[in-house]
């Protein structure tokens, strides 16, 4: 398709969605947007953002560069943990982290929990020829008092008496909005890493943490942070005021912006994502803009 026709295609498609889907439950939203979605993967998209991957690695071959924030449909997003590791695997990330949400009274952890064992399962019986899976880690983003925080466990984590363990620190999540500095503090004990997502962004509800607040009580407690994400539209440098690990991520619910904001390490320095982000050793990087001419999906249709 040309690039012209395709544009055009894709903006259509948005217009009718936004219409039409703004005041719509978000299962039925997920429906109008999954072909809008397969529209623009399927094109240029998947391709800009496998180049530069390959281009950014021209440079050293051991850079690993990955996905650490989205979800699926065992929280608030439209596709199974099968279609964004497959995804993933597609554009060449080397990681992949799910980060369901666990909210009091709403995205339960034996949702998180099951989505873990999921990708656990697909990753252990991968069989899709020479595209090989990306790494994984067991992670999710809790509803803190004051605000979202990612927690990031080890990989021994998929095993089913480590998950027991989870599910014993974090079960009281189901019920309870914990202060962060708590929750801050029961990540790091678990041996895992935490990070400040969507900072400053505003919601009716606790939402983006302030940077404030960040620089004032969380520096020494947790390990790093949004400073790019391509779901929230900007770009930032908390880390530089905070001394925290710089973070890029989509926060993709639709399986659209997934891979076009990353995290990169070195991976002779490192052995895996979690050891880059406690030594604070990262990189933000966009790997396209192609979508910002267009509107920050993630945004619009959800109330995340
Ligand atoms: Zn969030
Ligand atoms: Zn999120």
């Amino acid at each position: 398709m040309h690039r012209r026709s395709f544009l055009k295609k894709l903006t259509g498609y948005s217009l009718g969605v936004m219409a039409g889907g703004l005041v719509l439950p978000n299962g039925i939203k997920a429906e109008l947007v999954k072909p809008f979605a397969e529209l623009i993967s399927e094109n240029r998209l998947n391709d800009e953002i496998r180049n530069r991957i390959v281009e950014l690695k021209k440079d050293n071959r051991n850079l690993h560069v990955g996905e650490l924030h989205c979800h699926s449909y065992y929280s608030d997003g439209a596709y199974s943990v099968r279609d964004l590791l497959l995804r993933s695997s597609l554009l060449g990330l080397d990681f992949l982290v799910i980060t369901e949400h666990l909210t009091p009274g709403t995205y339960r952890l034996e949702s998180c929990l099951d989505s873990i064992k999921a990708q656990w399962n697909i990753f252990n019986r991968w069989n899709y020829g020479e595209m090989g899976p990306p790494a994984i880690y067991p992670a999710f983003e809790i509803s803190t008092k004051e605000g979202h925080l990612i927690a990031v466990f080890p990989e021994d984590y998929f095993k089913p008496e480590r998950l027991r363990e989870i599910r014993r620190y974090f079960s009281r999540f189901d019920h309870y909005s914990v202060p962060v500095e708590l929750t801050a503090g029961l990540i790091r004990e678990m041996g895992a890493v935490s990070i400040v997502t969507h900072p400053d962004i505003k919601r009716s509800y606790p939402f983006g943490i302030s940077s404030g607040f960040v620089k004032e009580h969380l520096a020494g407690l947790v390990d790093g942070i949004e400073d790019m994400s391509a779901g929230h539209g900007y770009q930032k440098d908390f880390s530089a005021e905070t001394g925290l690990a710089t973070i890029g991520s989509s926060d993709d619910h639709l399986n659209i912006i997934l891979g076009t904001v990353v995290t990169s390490f070195d991976g002779t320095k490192h052995d895996n994502i979690i050891e880059a982000i406690r030594m604070r050793d990262t990189r933000a990087v966009r790997l396209t803009n192609s979508l910002d001419i267009l509107f920050s999906p993630t945004k619009l249709f959800f109330n995340i």
